[in-house]
């Protein structure tokens, strides 16, 4: 029943709102406004059951239990973090914007929580070495999103290893807690604004950032960064080096990624952190015309959700087991 009710959500949405929308607004051919106002406008019943429904096991076996229960809650937290801890995360789920939290509740997003790095939650391969030598991400990552799951996660301490990578003990996250937080729901807006609605033979496969106003946006923001940059330093790419390409057209951008479509989906979480007040790294200067891109996707979701929401009482909180 409840995948009969996922399967007519899909089959509900015809074709041509894309390509009708396509033409009459600059935004919409990266999401489906149509289907996403239907989202916002079902019963609560109704999201009840879709949330049912699209909840994804987590993919790791040795995932502890409580991390693993198929809850209708929207956050689990580690019952390893203190009561001030588990405070704060319970603040920073209540600072999600109403049209994205309706998404992530109806769509089967998840919040983790940990206290001994993502390990707690993620604990296979974690005393693995990439095969670059760099350290396991389980240890030393601060926040993740995993795309098959629809689970975002952030971590109150990182591991301390010794020189093998093993975990000697765990120390203070000193990372800027609200930006990463928002920096992974805006990872979970892009994964499911490409799946809401989309036709059913790329339902999972295209997301927000893979549309090509996206990717056009961005490609004449990278082109404005090489041809007619006058203000910013090396320094200054430098330590931006994580949202930006090694080259764009054969000029230096003094980044990580391999080029600028390899950016894309780590702009887009980092500049809709902005776009919500939580950013440090001003991408929004870098990237203004996708910035705007972002602000109008935030103004249009803004405006679908209060037209047409239902305003049901979701949960953000989940009592520690
Ligand atoms: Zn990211």
């Amino acid at each position: 029943m409840a995948a009969l009710l996922l399967a007519s959500f899909i089959a509900a949405t015809p074709l041509q709102d894309n390509e009708a929308n396509a033409n009459s607004n600059s935004l919409s051919a990266e999401f489906n406004r149509k289907a996403v106002a239907r989202s916002y406008a079902m019963a609560c019943d109704e999201r009840d059951y879709l949330r049912d429904a699209n909840i994804k096991e987590p993919s790791q076996r040795s995932t502890p239990k409580y991390f693993k229960k198929k809850l209708s809650d929207i956050a689990l937290y580690s019952p390893l973090l203190k009561p001030e801890e588990k405070e704060a995360a319970e603040r920073l789920m209540e600072s999600i914007p109403d049209y994205a939290r309706d998404l992530f509740y109806t769509q089967g997003g998840v919040f983790i929580f940990t206290a001994q790095a993502l390990a707690e939650a993620l604990p296979d391969y974690s005393d693995y070495r990439k095969k670059d030598g760099s350290l396991p991400y389980q240890n030393t990552y601060v926040g993740l999103y995993i795309y098959s799951e629809k689970r975002a996660y952030l971590t109150f301490y990182t591991g301390v290893l010794d020189k093998n990578g093993q975990v000697i003990g765990y120390e203070v996250m000193d990372g800027n807690k609200p930006r990463i937080f928002h920096h992974e729901i805006g990872h979970f807006l892009d994964d499911v604004l490409g799946e809401v609605g989309a036709p059913f033979f790329e339902f999972g496969a295209k997301r927000f950032t893979d549309r090509d106003s996206f990717k056009d946006s961005l490609k004449a923001d990278m082109d404005a960064l090489v041809d007619d940059n006058k203000s910013f330093t090396v320094k200054d790419f430098e330590r931006r080096s994580y949202f930006l390409p090694e080259t764009h057209k054969e000029k230096p951008l003094y980044g990580k990624r391999k080029g600028y479509l390899d950016t894309r989906k780590e702009v887009f979480a980092e500049l809709w952190a902005e776009t919500q007040g939580r950013g440090v790294y001003n991408l929004y200067k870098y990237f203004p015309r996708t910035y705007k891109l972002m602000q109008d996707m935030d103004k249009e979701l803004q405006q679908l959700y209060s037209k047409n929401t239902k305003s049901c009482d979701l949960p953000t909180v989940v009592p520690v087991p």
